[in-house]
């Protein structure tokens, strides 16, 4: 058996490295390298999945074209052909706008990247800004820090106090957890760090918390404004951290001076006694590090409640020193990649922008030109976006869609043109986007693709030469677009790609120092900013406030019957829609039906064969609710239920949990469109205050029995 090194491609925040075993040409097993200490103990099952996936009897293994719709097979070259003509008509039409391309994080590595340089080399196209996931929290510490930057995992052993603030580790960040177990026993100098877990919800990673501490959703932002008037009034802030580093300090004394607690207590739905413990033990446990999750700025006041969160720290001298920070995410290696050569962003093309969760919005009202053309890449959008039944019908306008995948997924079957993609095992390329650590991990070509899976450059390459495109790079090796890819890397650190494949996993130099330790900022004025000019110009407002929510704070809506807060978190087993494709249902041995050929089962529907049917995870997705929820509406334990938001209508089984607030309707996002449960037909498009974020999180729904 051989060996080779990658690491995992999924939109996940630990990027493991691998290890990958073949044995006669086939992908035999994927275990954690064990010389990347982050990741080294252990692989997730999401991981251990990608086994099943790169053979898996449902991948795409041809192109495809829609003819009367059903697809049919068709070659490389009559894919390409069609892709040219179907690209020209459209620019042609409308120019360069008219062709649209919507990509994602579906994929952690670099070269699937350069085919944005194609729409480029042709002279634009229409673009997102924002993002599906994250992007509230980014805007916001981009306006306090002037970048994002998160202290590693190893500093948390330096914490006193660890608070987890919307963040759920144990389903969506596995290899954090060994540290925070440290941090618990031998950290901060053996006395060990508290763990507070600040949640709605009480998650797998709330129960492994000293201190469970439950609010009232999307209130995260009221609390952190409570907290700071106090520890502004008793005087526990950091007066000599706050006056050598940070600017706008007047305005935001101002502002907190101004926070009704009664207020706060009635939003979160804590005593003003919980607060005031809270914010003391969080002001006077010196260091204290804040972990903040992404779920917490889904929703309309989602920028200013990471600001508000970014401000306890700042506040409290937590800014600069080890066991301290406001970690949210980590921008540092992304910025050693030569993006503008990859998006072709130097060929200075025409850009026209829409905010990434409106892409149906756009469809609809961009006139001038009207969208002609769609190319979806490492995404499955129609399963992802918000109000996913608008983007279903507006998707129906667009004359032509392509789309590269792996499976056929939501997406990819509205498509006109359907392209098989190697998989990350199939192409070699460099791994950088890990949200959370340092490391750079050059993954080695391990297998053949099945079929004619072909790697996208490949054929957008092909593509280019059909149409003449001088700026697309034609006939350029795989490890040549690397290596021009990292040049920043390369000028900056003399790191070399041959470097990366010899020495990798290889943590980029200072990947774990203490951000913002000597004191300097990035922004405009060097400071943390607790007003942001920038903000203020932008139309965020200079300071971090609380606002309720549009639609949770919706009275009419209320009163019309959807009274429910409407999440939708991740859950362990599937990073969005990725894993929910795989054959969950398992027929029983004697029923002569392939396990590959049952279809996933809505609830209540026998499959065709009445095979008895169980599950690998859930066997149909599931709406929890707690039972005081169940009681008011005389639900049961198991039964069907409708839920519904005023865009859309989802069927699925019912699970009581203690663990699920008041008030609240849980389901785990990413089920496809053919489970029933696609959970995106019912939240908004709209969105966050800043960022051009999803705000999934601001959606009210009613639950009932079928
Ligand atoms: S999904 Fe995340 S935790 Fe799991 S193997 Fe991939 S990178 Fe590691």
């Amino acid at each position: 058996m051989k060996s080779f090194k990658t690491a995992c491609p999924l939109d996940c925040f630990d990027q493991c490295a691998f290890v990958v075993g073949v044995d006669g040409g086939k992908v035999v097993s994927i275990e954690a390298d064990a010389g990347q200490p982050v990741t080294g103990r252990f692989i997730c099952a999401k991981g251990r999945k990608h086994l099943e996936r790169i053979n898996h009897p449902r991948r795409l293994l041809y192109p495809q074209l829609k003819v009367g719709g059903s697809y049919k097979r068709i070659s490389w070259g009559q894919a390409a052909e069609l892709v040219a003509e179907n690209v020209a008509a459209a620019v042609e039409e409308g120019g360069p706008l008219a062709l649209l391309h919507f990509y994602d994080g579906g994929y952690g590595g670099l070269l699937k990247n350069i085919e944005g340089r194609f729409f480029s080399a042709l002279g634009g196209c229409t673009l997102h800004r924002g993002s599906l996931c994250w992007g509230a929290g980014i805007a916001a510490q981009c306006y306090d820090f002037g970048a994002v930057m998160s202290h590693s995992h190893e500093d948390l052993v330096n914490a006193k106090l660890i608070i987890i603030w919307g963040r759920n580790p144990a389903n969506t960040q596995l290899h954090l957890l060994p540290y925070l177990k440290a941090a618990r026993e031998v950290g901060a100098d053996s006395g060990g760090a508290r763990v507070i877990v600040i949640d709605p919800l009480q998650t797998a990673t709330a129960r492994l918390a000293e201190l469970y501490i439950r609010v009232k959703p999307a209130s995260d932002g009221a609390l952190a404004l409570g907290m700071a008037k106090l520890i502004i009034e008793r005087g526990l802030y950091n007066r000599d951290s706050v006056e050598r580093r940070s600017s706008g300090f007047d305005q935001y004394r101002e502002l907190c001076a101004g926070v009704d607690l009664a207020e706060v207590s009635r939003v979160t739905g804590l005593s003003i006694t919980e607060i005031e413990a809270l914010a003391v033990t969080y002001a006077e446990a010196k260091p204290a590090a804040i972990l903040i999750g992404i779920g917490l700025q889904r929703h309309s006041n989602g920028g200013n409640t990471v600001r508000a969160i970014d401000a306890l720290a700042a506040l409290t001298g937590n800014i600069g020193v080890p066991g301290g920070g406001a970690s949210y995410a980590n921008f540092r290696v992304t910025r050693h990649i030569d993006h503008h050569y990859l998006s072709g962003l130097n060929l200075k093309p025409l850009r026209r922008y829409y905010p990434k969760p409106q892409l149906a919005e756009a469809l609809v009202n961009l006139k001038e030109p009207p969208v002609k053309f769609i190319y979806f890449s490492r995404a499955n959008s129609l399963t992802q976006v918000g109000d996913s039944n608008r983007l279903r019908q507006a998707l129906r306008q667009v004359p032509f869609i392509v789309t590269a995948e792996h499976f056929l997924t939501d997406t990819a079957a509205v498509s006109d043109l359907v392209l098989p993609a190697t998989n990350f095992l199939e192409a070699e390329d460099l791994y950088f986007n890990s949200m959370s650590h340092q490391y750079l991990v050059y993954g080695e070509k391990v297998a053949e693709a099945p079929g004619e899976c072909r790697p996208e450059y490949d054929f957008w390459a092909e593509v280019a030469g059909r149409l003449g495109l001088a700026g697309f790079p034609t006939g350029i090796k795989p490890d040549e677009l690397l290596k021009r890819a990292i040049r920043p890397l390369t000028e900056a650190h003399g790191i070399t790609l041959e470097q990366i494949k010899e020495e990798g996993p290889l943590l980029l130099p200072g990947g774990e120092d203490i951000p913002w330790s000597d004191g300097v900022f990035e922004t405009a004025d060097g400071r943390y900013n607790f007003y942001s000019e920038r903000a203020e110009e932008e139309g965020a407002g200079g300071l971090p406030v609380y606002r309720e929510p549009l639609e949770l704070g919706d009275r009419a809506l209320q009163e019309s019957g959807y009274r429910y807060w409407f999440v939708t978190p991740h859950m362990r087993e599937s990073i969005h829609s990725t894993h929910l494709l795989l054959p969950r249902v398992v027929v029983s041995p004697d029923s002569g039906v392939r396990p590959d050929a049952v279809p996933l089962v809505r609830p209540g529907v026998r499959t065709e064969t009445g095979a008895t049917v169980r599950s690998e995870m859930e066997p149909v997705p599931k709406a929890y609710v707690n039972p005081q929820l169940a009681a008011q509406e005389n639900l049961a334990e198991g039964e069907v239920v409708a839920v519904s938001s005023k865009r859309g209508r989802i069927e699925l089984r019912l699970a009581i949990s203690d663990s699920i607030p008041p008030g609240t309707v849980l389901v785990y996002q990413g089920w496809w469109e053919e489970s029933g449960a696609a959970v995106n037909k019912l939240t908004p498009d709209g969105l966050t205050d800043f960022g051009n974020q999803a705000a999934y999180y601001d959606c009210l729904c009613r639950v009932e029995k079928l």
